[in-house]
């Protein structure tokens, strides 16, 4: 598509998209009754209008029921966990049995570290990416030391090459080759929260499996963003926050995808009584039994309030149908890569640098911009003219436009807001 860099160009993609009327579904922030442009789908996505419905029907059932719900509410509560399924199983690229729903991202990636990080004396080290997300890397060293090993040791970090800002794959699949051996677990994020850089799920999977390593991706900056194979791919295990774009509420229940070739492993795991076999639960035995499939790796009593908000959401994805999102997600994002290299090309010195891939099969939504000067202040003046983006240190602008929400007059509105600060 020739892209034109006016409002009029802007206003025209508006009109002919598909999914125009999917933004009237979301709460746009309001500053002073003006609309704000809200770029930050990746940090926390807006909130769907439909979430307040699902969340009273809870608060009904909780009201005339009681604990009676978990069986006699219009919607039982037993069974509410497969409203969530369906949908995001197809967001994820898994078979329904290998998706569960339950706690938050951290704390899924410590349960899944025990089912999936066994280190022995010979296989040991977690192959990671350098700087990976502050709770990844915490979750690594205490498993590390957890059993009594050195992180410092254990913990292999695939670091850019001198001068650039992101990973080559070559460099991450010869890490993994260096240590085959030794290594027991690959875990990468999905898309770096940082550079916004989508690694290759696929080929990273693959070698880390003819190498002898378990492989499980963070997809907390992927799912709901990227185009996702986990079954295919053949990826051990996987888990994602729900706040970012799966736009499911501030500290929403978070998501954990095991490839059913684990499901009968009997691994170890860390078990509650949620777990247990649904058939048998409610006996109250000793001994766990545990679920078949993911849902086996359940602890604790359903959050139905947050399972509520989770399915606003998801059903907003259903509707709108994940093709159509991610074909708008191309367009809207082009244009914005289109509109800022503009922005470059034209102000009389380089002021970005993009530390995000360009091309689209190697990002999502995010841009992350290196300010090379005056970044605190171009950063403060968007935000003064109501475009909601966020700041790394020490120089870093993130922003991302998404499909469900966002419109295309808001990125040339931003690009163009962009351009006079600059000059
Ligand atoms: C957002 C994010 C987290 C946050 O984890 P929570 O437990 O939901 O707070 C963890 N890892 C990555 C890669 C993230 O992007």
């Amino acid at each position: 598509m020739q892209f034109e860099n006016t409002l009029s160009f802007a206003r025209q993609l508006d009109a002919t998209d598909p999914l125009k009327n999917f933004r009237n579904k979301f709460i746009i922030p309001e500053v002073n009754s003006r609309q704000q442009v809200y770029f930050l789908g990746n940090s926390l996505g807006l909130q769907p209008k439909s979430v307040n419905d699902y969340i009273q029907r809870i608060m009904q059932d909780w009201a005339n029921l009681g604990v009676e719900s978990f069986f006699h509410a219009p919607e039982p509560w037993l069974n509410y966990h497969d409203h969530l399924i369906r949908p995001l199983s197809k967001i994820v690229g898994a078979l329904p049995h290998e998706v569960v729903v339950m706690n938050q991202l951290t704390v899924n990636l410590h349960l899944m570290l025990v089912s999936f990080y066994r280190p022995s004396a010979k296989r040991y080290k977690i192959i990671c990416e350098a700087k990976a997300f502050p709770s990844d890397q915490y979750t690594f060293e205490t498993h590390v030391k957890h059993h009594r090993l050195d992180p410092a040791h254990a913990i292999i970090e695939v670091n850019p090459r001198k001068g650039e800002h992101t990973l080559r794959t070559e460099d991450i699949l010869s890490v993994i080759q260096q240590h085959s051996g030794s290594a027991a677990l690959v875990l990468l994020s999905g898309i770096n929260y940082y550079t916004g850089q989508l690694f290759d799920m696929g080929a990273i999977t693959k070698a880390a499996q003819s190498a002898g390593v378990v492989v499980g991706f963070d997809l907390a900056h992927a799912a709901g963003n990227v185009d996702l194979q986990l079954h295919e791919w053949g990826v051990d295990f996987a888990c994602w926050c729900s706040y970012k774009y799966l736009n499911s509420g501030p500290g929403a229940i978070g998501g954990v995808f095991i490839h059913e070739k684990n499901h009968d492993k009997d691994l170890p795991r860390f078990a509650g009584w949620w777990g247990y076999d649904k058939a048998t639960r409610f006996k109250m035995e000793k001994g766990f039994t545990a679920m078949p499939g993911a849902e086996g790796w359940q602890l604790s009593t359903p959050a139905l309030f947050l399972y509520a908000a989770h399915r606003a959401s998801l059903e907003i994805f259903e509707e709108a149908g994940w093709t159509n999102i991610r074909a708008k997600q191309k367009v809207l994002t082009d244009y914005l890569w289109f509109l800022l290299e503009e922005v470059n090309t034209t102000s009389s010195k380089k002021i970005i640098e993009f530390i995000t891939p360009q091309h689209f099969a190697e990002r999502g939504c995010q841009v992350s911009m290196l300010m090379l000067e005056r970044g605190k202040e171009i950063y403060e003046g968007l935000m003064k003219q109501g475009i909601i983006v966020d700041w790394r240190e020490p120089n870093v602008i993130r922003l991302a436009p998404v499909p469900l929400y966002n419109s295309f007059e808001e990125v040339w509105r931003f690009a163009d807001v962009l351009k006079q600060l600059i000059a």
